[in-house]
């Protein structure tokens, strides 16, 4: 019998979805540039399912029915466009090559344009959840044309995640969209590390609370609102001990994040979008603060003030006032993150369902959360919710927050405790909700070096003041 489905590319996460596929009772035909890697899957996991294994590109593209669906699992970039040299010409019309790489949207939209020339329907696909994901269910975004995700999308429903029995996969638009998504998923993710790491330092600094008991809280704030894998996991290793050293694991880490670009490609996309995202730049921003070690180094003398540590009474209150301040800003985060979604949509006429992104979310992923499903009620309730501080319900609880929300960002201060992430999600808040902001001035000040020109409160049209000469005013 053909295969339904191939897969070439068979590292970690393409060896993971084949073996998915063919968990789900699929013929699954697999391939990799080099022939080993297909002998090592066939030998170690071939019992699982039915594997059609094939060492070169005509056997791979003979193997599968039609029309062919080929998943490429390869090196996200260049190794991507030479997989596709190899394979396209080999393809007919209606034929699939679905890329679950790590692309850039733009490179999708590119490589979807010059694909759908010859017929062939090119699926950007963004999966979300590492090697387990891909092995037991991780959330896809596909993107693609709509007539493809008819017979795809029901198998990557299949292999997907489920919450409550709904497929974590849905169709999230043409060409690059899915990447798109999945692209500021990633962003998201960049924020909400970054506010959990703010937390546990204010935690630990400011409440003088050890790795232990910040474990105990978030595992207490993990059972309300905040219930996420992420606050799950970080609780974990907080409780973790350095073999090596009896310290704290959390001790022993060097304090300099990496990153492979997601959040970078995020943040620079935001730009050019002209959407604020100030959480997700400033998540980005903080870790490369930290591999700044010449910086650091430089400026490690600086005085700061003389902050007391609380005392047991006051540091219990003050996590509460965290647990608020935590929650306000992921609020805030996910509401820049949506916007930048539903500006991504209009610039490149795509038709996302921004409330099933919200549900396609809640397993598989890294920012699974129950808080997603209040995300979903809220564009259920409206569709076209502006932003996600409009609604209600998040408007109410913002509302309940803030004034814990405040305290924490002053507290920062006051101890001397970066929380980049709290802060500019708070300024976001209330810049939103400014009745005048200084833009005014700001305006003012580029009409007087530049003759910029403002537009006026009270009457339609543009207008120059002659600041170096009588400072008439004249119309532009
Ligand atoms: P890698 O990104 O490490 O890529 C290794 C695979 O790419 C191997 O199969 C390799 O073949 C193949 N490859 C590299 N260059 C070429 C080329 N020029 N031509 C043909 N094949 C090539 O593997 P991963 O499994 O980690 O990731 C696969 C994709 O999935 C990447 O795009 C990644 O960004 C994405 N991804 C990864 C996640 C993760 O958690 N790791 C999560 C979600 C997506 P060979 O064996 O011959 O060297």
């Amino acid at each position: 019998a053909k295969a339904q489905i191939g897969v070439t590319g068979l590292a970690v996460m393409g060896r993971n979805l084949a073996r998915n596929f063919a968990r789900n009772g699929y013929t699954v035909a697999v391939h990799n540039r080099t022939p080993a890697r297909t002998r090592a899957l066939i030998d170690e996991f071939g019992h699982e399912g039915d594997f059609v294994p094939t060492e070169t590109a005509e056997e791979f593209v003979a193997s599968l029915e039609r029309p062919r669906r080929l998943l490429v699992m390869v090196k996200a970039g260049e190794p991507t466009d030479e997989v596709i040299r190899e394979f396209a010409p080999l393809l007919e019309e209606g034929d699939m090559i679905i890329d679950g790489g790590n692309a850039h949207f733009a490179d999708t939209r590119r490589r979807e344009a010059a694909l759908r020339e010859q017929g062939i329907h090119f699926v950007g696909t963004g999966v979300s959840g590492g090697e387990e994901g891909a092995l037991h269910g991780p959330s896809i975004m596909p993107g693609g044309s709509v007539e493809s995700y008819r017979t795809l999308g029901p198998m990557l429903e299949k292999i997907s995640a489920k919450v409550d029995g709904a497929p974590c996969c849905t169709h999230i638009g043409t060409d690059g969209a899915g990447h798109f998504v999945k692209m500021v998923h990633n962003g998201i993710e960049y924020a909400d590390m970054q506010l959990i790491a703010e937390a546990y330092d204010l935690l630990r600094r400011a409440a003088g609370m050890t790795p232990q008991r910040i474990a105990e809280t978030f595992r207490r704030w993990n059972t309300g609102r905040l219930d996420s894998y992420l606050i799950e996991i970080t609780a974990d290793v907080l409780t973790h001990t350095d073999a090596a050293t009896g310290k704290p694991f959390v001790d022993i880490v060097a304090d300099q994040a990496e990153q492979k670009g997601t959040g970078r490609w995020t943040v620079q996309t935001a730009l050019d979008l002209g959407v604020p995202v100030p959480g997700i730049a400033e998540a980005v921003f903080a870790r490369s603060v930290s591999g700044h070690t010449d910086l650091r180094a430089a400026a490690r003398s600086l005085p700061g003030p003389k902050g007391n540590v609380l005392d047991a009474k006051s540091a219990e209150r003050f996590a509460d006032q965290v647990e608020h301040a935590l929650y306000a800003s992921k609020i805030v985060s996910y509401a820049q993150g949506w916007n930048m979604i539903q500006a991504g949509a209009t610039e490149y006429g795509w038709d996302i369902d921004l409330g099933a992104v919200a549900s396609i979310w809640r397993g598989g992923c890294i920012i699974r959360a129950a808080f997603l499903d209040r995300i979903r009620a809220a564009f259920d309730a409206d569709p076209a919710l502006p932003s996600l501080l409009a609604d209600a319900q998040f408007a109410k609880e913002i509302g309940e927050a803030q004034s814990a929300w405040r305290t924490v960002v002053a507290a920062a201060g006051e101890h001397g405790i970066p929380a980049p992430g709290f802060s500019a999600a708070l300024a976001y808040y209330d810049a939103l909700r400014a009745e005048r902001l200084p833009a005014a001035l700001t305006q003012a000040q580029r009409d007087y070096f530049g003759a910029h020109t403002y537009r006026r409160v009270d009457r339609d049209g543009s207008f120059h003041t002659r600041w170096g000469q009588d400072k008439s005013e004249v119309e532009a």
